[in-house]
């Protein structure tokens, strides 16, 4: 279980995010939504350890971690634009992560396989990611995430700069590969047609707040105030 508690981010006068409080259960698809702006972004990488909060707290499985590093976390983050290492092969892309964890060749060779085979992108280990559509790249890029094995994966619109058909075929891929994995992913986006197909539940968040937390149904017949009725019922 994550437990994010008052979780708030200042910047100087800013305030990204603000009295964020939530619990996010194991193996759930947990959707942050809402308007450019919001502090979606940033309430990820507070989970991800890549910002210190100015106030409240984070606990995985109970334990405090709210100071502790990215490093010492066991998250791994998908962003908006996958970088993959140009100089190296799909496969060992796969397999970074791994190395730096001390894992012997041949394993991290059969581990990054098999996450490519999972990702639809079996017999692709000795291409050039250069060479790739930019949907095959975000494939390689979820594999990578994926191949450490960790507690939870933090996605933040990882979709979001595919054409629409590709998006939609991926929102399904991706709904496909957490069930298989029953792993924790909290996924941010802006699209309410992309929460709507992935998530469990949907928090919807607006000026650093986090508004509404239910599951999708639930958000949409009884959005709990008049930003949320709007937003939901805007479908651009
Ligand atoms: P988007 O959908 O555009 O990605 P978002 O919901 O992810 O938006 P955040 O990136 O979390 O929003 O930003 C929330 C607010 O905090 C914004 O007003 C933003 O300008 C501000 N902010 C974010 N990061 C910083 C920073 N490093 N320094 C100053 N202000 C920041
Ligand atoms: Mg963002």
């Amino acid at each position: 279980t994550i437990t994010l508690q008052g979780l708030e981010k200042r910047y100087g006068e800013t305030t990204a995010v603000e009295d964020v409080s939530v619990e996010i259960d194991d193996g759930e698809l947990l959707c942050l939504l809402g308007p450019s702006g919001s502090g979606k972004s940033t309430t990820l990488r507070m989970l991800a350890g890549l910002e210190t909060p100015t106030e409240g707290a984070i606990r995985l499985d109970g334990e405090d971690v709210t100071d502790q590093p990215a490093y010492d976390r066991n998250t791994s983050t998908v962003f908006q634009d996958w970088a993959l290492f140009p100089h190296k092969t799909v496969l060992e892309n796969v397999a970074f992560g791994l190395k730096m964890r001390g894992i012997s060749t041949d394993e991290r060779h059969e581990r990054a396989e098999s996450m490519l085979e999972r990702v639809q992108m079996a017999g692709y280990g000795d291409e050039d990611p250069t060479t790739l559509s930019g949907g095959q790249k975000q494939r390689v890029a979820l594999a990578r995430s994926l191949a450490v094995n960790p507690d939870v994966l933090l996605l933040d619109e990882p979709l979001s700069n595919l054409d629409k058909r590709l998006r939609e075929d991926m929102q399904i891929e991706l709904r496909e590969i957490h069930d298989d994995l029953e792993e924790t992913f909290v996924h941010v986006t802006h699209d309410q047609d992309e929460a709507f197909t992935l998530a469990d539940r949907i928090g919807i968040m607006n000026e650093g707040e986090l508004i509404q937390v239910g599951d999708p149904n639930e958000v949409y017949e009884n959005p709990k105030n008049r930003f949320i009725e709007g937003f939901l019922g805007d479908t651009n």
